[in-house]
């Protein structure tokens, strides 16, 4: 099993974690799949019973990851009910024993301290679609997160980022997984091969993929 491209939404999308809805979850043969209800989703209005949907899903033994979920300051509803919503992922993912597809959109703080208040600092998160600084890449580092690089990243943020924490994505935005990696290894002055072979360890390990498969 190979997991290059750590986030997209192309439902047929192959070596790739896609996120998806749990209320349009549908797995494809030899696919695999993150579930969780998007911040841009009218989060007020997910239901106990979608919830309860969400950890169903979460045991399929096609899903690797609970996402994407997580908090944006710009879009999406409330903040005090996005973050509501995480916590109820990071529970999730606390009893199915999956780790997490963040999108964080100026929510650092909120993100790492809703962990911390909830008791959950242990889930594991990967922050999807890195387009902070290397301050935001710091903080987000030194709390134990992966950082997903897609098609636009802040280079100083891609510089922090040590080579055993990297992921690469190709979210919606029309690139292949082969341009970013591309892009990222330009920054890195790294291969193009090494960025890949880096970001599939990396995603294998992340997602607690048995070394045997
Ligand atoms: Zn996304």
């Amino acid at each position: 099993m190979n997991i290059l491209d750590f986030h997209t939404h192309q439902t047929d999308a192959t070596d790739a974690l896609i996120a998806v809805d749990p209320r349009r979850f549908d797995p494809l043969p030899g696919h695999y799949y993150a579930v969780g209800f998007h911040p841009w989703e009218t989060v007020e209005t997910i239901t106990e019973e979608d919830f309860m949907l969400l950890e169903r899903c979460a045991r399929h033994p096609q899903v690797l990851a609970i996402g994407e979920t997580g908090m944006d300051h710009l879009r999406g509803g409330g903040i005090p009910v996005q973050t509501a919503v995480f916590i109820r992922h990071l529970q999730v993912a606390n009893e199915t024993g999956l780790p997490v597809v963040v999108h964080n959109v100026r929510s650092t703080r909120d993100i790492l301290d809703a962990r911390r208040t909830a008791s959950l600092a242990a889930v594991p998160l990967a922050v999807h679609g890195m387009s902070g600084n290397r301050h935001v890449a710091r903080t987000l580092l030194d709390a134990g997160c992966y950082l997903s690089f897609g098609q636009r990243f802040n280079p100083g943020a891609l510089l922090e980022t040590p080579l055993d924490r990297l992921l690469l994505e190709t979210d919606d935005a029309p690139v292949t997984i082969h341009e970013v990696a591309t892009l990222v290894a330009q920054t890195l002055h790294l291969t193009v091969d090494d960025v890949k072979t880096a970001a599939t360890g990396n995603a294998r390990k992340f997602l607690g993929i048995n070394p045997a498969l």
